[in-house]
């Protein structure tokens, strides 16, 4: 019989599983369990939607069978099954789930951490099995095969006889070694212990045989052994509980085991509408973002119930786009069996469900930004950006529900500080929220048009998200106070008469400001005096809608159009440069015009605009010194 061998990653991985070193080996039960609930399912839900009704739910169960003598442990289904390129591919390779950065992760991280973070699936049979068979019959065939397999070597798969559709999984569990006890996964206490652990909820029966000790029939003192077939498992899911009866960890250790992570979630949400539409949400708010979230492969989504039975595992239309980091399921008893992908986005309950359980996220999370200060900013540091994505999509339809949400880092503060928060410092006089754009705190904390804002003892926000300032623009407004970028024309700072003085100064100056505009050219569109630069010479400026921040965030994605910043170089009316210029101007132009370029350079490099030409710039500077 020709062996078969396993792609590289399934290799690797087996590789792991028999070696491993992870303490929580009995997880293995609780993949093997979930992998027949959801063939149970598809079966389940296959029958229900071809209407072949009938057969009821409790005919479909998982049965656990212990044989000590051979050392064998087998966990049967009467699932779906598995045809015999389904074996092939589903246990020949490695899961979906996570195969991508897998390659690259199983070198850096330890096993542990893999295990943990991925739930490995079926391959964690290897942590206590010395050799693992499947024999698998799939619904609606009437060939059934057996796969075999004792470790990396390799597997093979051959024709064999089943009566009935389903899955037959015998484990040979490994012998006892010095730090180990494998005879555990041959006890029948041992066993009801973990799958009361872990797999309580499963909504299939989960069938043992357990013997016990029983006093005999019409005697005192006669005992005789009895052998039950006994059901291991509540079956009530947890989300069906009340509140009251859970536990956190019971929800933690849900999340963990079904979503794949290896942290307990940052935060829980359990909630139960009843009304005209009734539902179940359990939602989880990750600690940390899933290792896929930022790559085109993550899909949002909450799994979707209908009484019970599973109809899909990633349902989009339930969340969106901005909480697309939430995890969880609902149920409804009130949805239609029938419905399809197609159908989903037309369901008039799904769509009501979803503007609930959109609401509820908001709440809960405001709820935390109140209540829990440390772990919203934890949540935010992960997920916010999202968030103001969420304001800037879809022309702003969604700021309403998402700008008390958002946080910006404040130059009085230190710290993250929300609009609201903002709003309630402003000073008396102060028109308009201030913000800055840069890449980090710390390089826009030394802009120079900071000192004039500051000076006033006004607040200023600190961007350092790319999206930030589109956000900001999408917003317009908070609480009717406007937004004003410090690095824009009219800062508002001045009254009347010093704006009257500054004004009537470069009345004075135009041709001198004229010529040094042409010494530039065209990527200014005017130079100006200013009185709002305190301590430093110049700065640029942006005019219009779209600040230099934004024309570089524009301009760093994929087929970018030339969207320009309208420029506006400013120069400080009180430094002795002002005054320098005024006299080049009458007596030396070459120089005064090498002068322009120089201080547009500089205003470039403080706003971290890359300075056209460097060379020629530098052989300037070597000129005048
Ligand atoms: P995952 O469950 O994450 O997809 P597994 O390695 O646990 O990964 O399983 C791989 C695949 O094998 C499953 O997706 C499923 O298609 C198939 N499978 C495993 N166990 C069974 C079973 N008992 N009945 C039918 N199919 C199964």
């Amino acid at each position: 019989m020709d062996k078969r061998q396993f792609k590289a990653e399934s290799k690797k991985l087996m590789d792991m599983m028999i070696n491993s070193i992870y303490t929580h080996k009995d997880i293995f039960l609780r993949e093997l369990i979930s992998n027949a609930s959801d063939a149970l399912d598809k079966r389940y839900y296959n029958a229900m939607a071809n209407g072949e009704g009938g057969a009821g739910r409790d005919e479909y169960k998982i049965e656990l069978t212990i044989d000590k003598e051979n050392r064998t442990l087998t966990i049967s289904d009467n699932g779906c099954g598995m045809t015999e390129d389904e074996l092939e591919n589903n246990l020949g390779t490695i899961a979906k789930s996570g195969s991508l950065d897998f390659k690259s992760d199983l070198q850096k991280d330890s096993d542990v951490e893999i295990i943990g973070q991925f739930g490995v699936g079926f391959y964690s049979a290897f942590m206590v099995s010395d050799k693992v068979s499947v024999l698998s019959k799939a619904q609606g065939s009437n060939k059934a095969y057996l796969w075999e397999s004792e470790g990396v070597d390799g597997y093979t798969v051959t024709e064999a006889e089943k009566d009935t559709a389903g899955t037959v999984i015998t484990l040979k569990i490994k012998d006892n070694t010095e730090n180990e006890n494998y005879d555990q996964y041959l006890d029948q206490y041992a066993l009801k212990d973990i799958v009361g652990k872990y797999s309580d909820y499963i909504r299939y029966s989960i069938m043992l045989d357990m013997t016990t000790t029983a006093l005999k029939e019409g005697t005192e003192d006669e005992y005789e052994s009895v052998t039950e077939n006994t059901q291991l498992n509540s079956m009530v899911p947890l989300w069906r509980k009340s509140k009251s009866e859970i536990k956190q960890e019971e929800y933690d250790e849900f999340y963990q085991s079904k979503f794949y992570d290896f942290q307990a979630p940052l935060k829980t949400i359990h909630s139960k509408t009843e009304g005209q539409i009734s539902y179940d949400a359990l939602l989880y708010i990750p600690a940390r973002a899933p290792f896929d979230f930022y790559s085109k492969d993550y899909e949002k989504g909450l799994q979707l119930y209908c009484n019970g039975v599973l109809i899909m595992d990633k349902c989009p239309e339930l969340l969106p786009d901005y909480f697309s980091f939430v995890k969880g399921l609902v149920d409804s008893a009130d949805l239609s069996l029938n419905i399809s992908r197609e159908t989903l986005q037309h369901d008039h309950i799904l769509k009501i469900i979803a503007k609930n359980i959109e609401k509820k996220i908001k709440n809960e999370l405001a709820k935390l930004l109140k209540d829990d200060r440390e772990a919203y900013e934890k949540f935010y540091g992960t997920f916010g950006v999202q968030l103001k994505y969420g304001i800037y999509s879809d022309y702003g339809a969604h700021k309403e529900t998402l700008q008390d949400l958002v946080m910006f880092y404040s130059s009085s503060e230190k710290k993250l500080v929300t609009l609201q928060e903002y709003a309630d410092r402003m000073k008396e006089e102060q028109k308009t929220i201030y913000y800055a754009c840069g890449e980090t705190t710390d390089k826009i904390d030394m802009l120079p048009q900071s000192d004039a804002v500051k000076s006033k003892g006004y607040e200023i926000l600190y961007l350092t998200d790319d999206v930030d300032e589109f956000a900001l623009q999408m917003l317009m407004q908070y609480k009717e106070k406007t937004f004003t970028n410090i690095c824009a024309g009219n800062l508002d700072l001045d009254d009347e008469s010093e704006k009257e003085a500054m004004q009537k100064e470069n009345e004075e100056t135009k041709d001198l400001r004229d010529f040094l505009k042409e010494s530039i050219g065209d990527a200014v569109s005017e130079v100006r005096f200013t009185t709002k630069l305190q301590k430093h010479p110049v700065c640029l400026t942006s005019e219009g809608m779209l600040s230099l921040e934004m024309e570089k965030v524009l301009s760093a994605m994929p087929g970018a159009n030339a969207a320009k910043a309208t420029l506006v170089l400013e120069i400080n009316k009180n430094h002795p440069i002002a005054d320098k210029l005024k006299a080049l101007y009458e007596s030396d132009k070459d120089t005064a015009a090498k002068y322009a370029k120089i201080l547009y350079a500089q205003g470039c490099l403080i706003a971290g605009k890359a300075v056209e030409s460097p060379t020629e710039l530098c052989d300037m500077i070597c000129d005048l010194m």
